[in-house]
């Protein structure tokens, strides 16, 4: 079953925004690094990481389908921000942007009649429910107790526990 070209078009572009969320990520994990919050920064590079999974995935699903992945250029992600529950903001904002596209994916695919594809992307539907759900948690919890330097060493020493 090759894909086609419709469908191979939106899987194509969304591993190319896996990895600019990769490097956003990153680049975010950089910025707390500097700012001395390196639980913060631990919780980041691991999310830079599953962001470069969830791209190859993609990029592993194409070549099943007899596709040849077409990398394109990756815009430079921002690299300051003013404030922790800015970052978070951001992600959150970012992660809702990414569920559109793979809702769209699936939207595609669909009108494609092409449904190993909307069975693929189930995976990447629920996964983004939780995405959205785990950091909009983060966005409240800030919101709750203040961004003072008490509330920041305690929360980046919890986010600091995350594994994988
Ligand atoms: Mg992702």
């Amino acid at each position: 079953m090759t894909l086609s070209e419709k469908v191979f078009k939106v899987l194509c572009d969304q591993v190319n925004a896996e990895l600019y969320s990769s490097y956003i990520y990153l680049s975010m994990s950089s910025w707390f690094d500097s700012t001395g919050y390196s639980g913060f920064a631990k919780w980041m590079r691991a999310q830079a990481d599953e962001e470069r999974e969830h791209a190859m995935k993609i990029y592993d699903y194409i070549l099943e389908r007899n596709g040849r992945v077409i990398l394109a250029a990756i815009p430079a992600p921002k690299s300051e921000w003013s404030s922790v529950k800015e970052v978070f903001a951001d992600t959150l904002a970012h992660e809702q942007k990414v569920s559109a596209m793979i809702n769209n994916i699936a939207d595609v695919s669909f009108s494609e009649k092409d449904y190993a594809t909307v069975e693929f992307m189930n995976w990447f539907l629920k996964e983004q429910v939780e995405e959205e759900a785990s950091v909009g948690a983060i966005v409240d919890k800030i919101e709750m107790i203040g961004e003072s330097k008490n509330s920041m060493y305690l929360l980046d020493r919890d986010l600091g526990k995350r594994v994988g």
